[in-house]
C-alpha cells in the first residue's frame, strides 16, 4: 500500500521496542510532514549511538567514548564500592538512581534468561559479574552485598536462581529486592518510593 521508502522505515521500525507496524507508519508521515531539519537530527543521533558510546568496563553502563574506561558510577569514590546492584538494563539504573534510595555500584546484564534458553545467553555479563566480585576479593574494596535487582517476572526468577547459585560459593551477601514490586511488573517502571522501599526492604538469599 506505501511507496518503497516507507515499507522500508515502518519494517526498520517497528522491529523497535514498544513500536508496532502502526506506530511506525504514523511515525514515517510525522517525519515526512515534518522539518527537514528533525530527519537530519535524527540521522546524526543515530550515528552518534554507534561512534560516540561505548561500556563501562567494569559495570557495562553505557559511556561517552571519550578515553574514559569507568562510568562516573565506578570512577566515583564516594559511591559504596562494597555493594554492587545487579540489573537488567540501563534504563533500571536510571528507575533506581531516580527512587534516591541506593549509593552503591551497579552491574548491567544486559538481558534476562528467557524460560526457552537451554544454556546461558552469551549476551549477559554474567561471567564478567564473577570476575568483578573475584578480582576484588582481596583488596580494600571487596564486594560484600550483592543486590539482585530484576524484575519480579518468571525470566527474572530464573535469572535471579541462577545467580544465587553461581554467586553462593562467592561468599558475599545475596539479597533481592523487598516488598511493593507486584509480580509480574518490571523495574524501570517502578516509581520512586515503591523502589526506594523495595531495596530497603531487600532480603537476603541464604
Ligand atoms: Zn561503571
Amino acid at each position: 500500500m506505501y511507496p518503497k521508502p516507507i515499507k522500508n522505515f515502518i519494517d526498520k521500525f517497528s522491529r523497535l521496542p514498544s513500536i508496532g507496524p502502526r506506530q511506525a507508519a504514523r511515525l514515517a508521515f510525522w517525519l515526512l510532514n515534518g522539518e527537514k531539519n528533525i530527519r537530519e537530527d535524527l540521522k546524526k543521533a543515530l550515528e552518534g549511538l554507534g561512534k560516540e558510546i561505548k561500556t563501562c568496563q567494569s559495570c557495562y553502563f553505557a559511556i561517552e567514548n571519550n578515553g574514559d574506561n569507568k562510568c562516573h558510577f565506578c570512577d566515583n569514590p564516594s559511591r559504596d564500592h562494597k555493594t554492587i546492584c545487579v540489573i537488567e538494563k540501563e534504563t533500571d539504573l536510571a528507575t533506581i538512581e531516580k527512587s534516591g534510595g541506593y549509593k552503591g555500584l551497579y552491574h548491567v546484564l544486559g538481558g534476562l534468561f528467557s524460560a526457552l534458553d537451554t544454556a546461558i545467553p552469551k549476551n549477559l555479563k554474567i561471567p564478567e559479574l564473577i570476575n568483578r566480585i573475584e578480582s576484588k576479593k582481596n583488596g580494600d574494596k571487596k564486594v560484600e552485598e550483592v543486590i539482585l535487582a530484576l524484575s519480579p517476572t518468571h525470566e527474572g526468577d530464573l535469572t535471579a536462581h541462577y545467580l544465587e547459585r553461581l554467586l553462593k560459593p562467592l561468599k558475599v551477601k545475596i539479597t533481592r529486592l523487598g516488598r511493593g514490586l507486584p509480580y509480574g511488573s518490571d523495574v524501570e517502571f517502578a516509581d520512586a518510593k515503591t523502589l526506594s522501599g523495595a531495596l530497603e526492604s531487600r532480603k537476603e538469599i541464604k
